[in-house]
């Protein structure tokens, strides 16, 4: 599943291409796909609205329309979205497709399906529930140390919860937990001030590299011009079970934690301390 990194990849690559067009048309091929409203109320109320800006919020994108509107999206688990001359090529998974006052198309390719569309007045209809950007000020040390402090949750599912942070997902915790030396198993509650700041510290850098190797393409990810992810390439833990780990020599594990397939170096992060 895309996570922050892939999904700032997009945001960044669509601004310069889709900001300050107009949508002339939209096509739906599978009715599903849009959340909300339903398709044809999508496509009617799309319809001539200009795109003004394109944000992110965790793993949602955002297009903020010149009626007040807001088009979100969220690719779920192969959810891609491409900009390309149009009329495209015939594609059985371009389920969603924006046409463009330039003669290019936005799609939403989405082989599995999951992916969904929302149009709504407000974002916050749709992102209420997610908790702090990791690169906000309000996501400190002081902020973890009291969301973390006698919490008896293993830390790997919590900082898979959207509710608690946003945008972290399966590989970019274990990136972020193996930079922090700490073990996926540790309970929140159970972390020193330095291990806390030293978590905070793993999430930024971990989602910083991903978004500097413009995200990671494991399988279905692309950059809206197609082109591949390259932060898989530079990846310390996830994905390397069986390597040697950078730092101690030890051999990188594959472990199951909260039903996640969950990568770690057994000598850099001790599950018990
Ligand atoms: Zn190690």
């Amino acid at each position: 599943m895309p996570e922050l990194p892939e999904v700032e990849t997009i945001v960044r690559a669509l601004r310069p291409a889709i900001v300050g067009r107009s949508v002339v048309d939209v096509q739906v091929t599978w009715p599903r796909h849009v959340a909300h409203p339903s398709p044809a109320e999508l496509r009617d109320q799309l319809l001539g609205q200009a795109i003004l800006a394109v944000e992110r919020r965790g793993k949602y994108l955002i297009l903020s329309l010149d009626r007040g509107q807001s088009l979100l999206i969220h690719l779920k688990m192969s959810g891609q979205l491409m900009v390309v001359e149009s009329p495209g090529a015939a594609d059985p998974h371009a389920h969603t497709i924006f046409l463009l006052d330039d003669g290019r198309e936005l799609r939403f390719r989405d082989t599995r399906k999951f992916g969904r569309v929302y149009l709504v007045a407000s974002p916050e209809q749709v992102v209420s529930s997610l908790g702090p950007e990791p690169f906000s000020p309000e996501f400190s040390d002081e902020w973890l140390q009291a969301r973390l402090r006698g919490r008896r949750r293993m830390l790997k599912p919590l900082l898979l919860d959207q509710s608690f942070l946003a945008g972290v997902g399966n590989i970019y915790a274990d990136e972020a937990l193996y930079r922090a030396g700490i073990h996926p198993r540790r309970l929140a509650g159970s972390l020193t001030p330095a291990e806390t700041r030293d978590l905070r510290m793993g999430i930024l850098d971990a989602l910083r590299a991903g978004i500097s190797g413009h995200g990671a393409t494991i399988s279905d990810f692309r950059r809206p011009d197609g082109s591949p992810g390259s932060a898989q390439e530079e990846f310390l833990v996830y994905g390397r079970s069986g390597s040697a780990c950078y730092r101690c020599g030890s051999i990188i594990q594959r472990i199951v934690v909260g039903a996640r397939s969950t990568h770690l170096c057994p000598a850099c992060q001790l599950e018990r301390k």
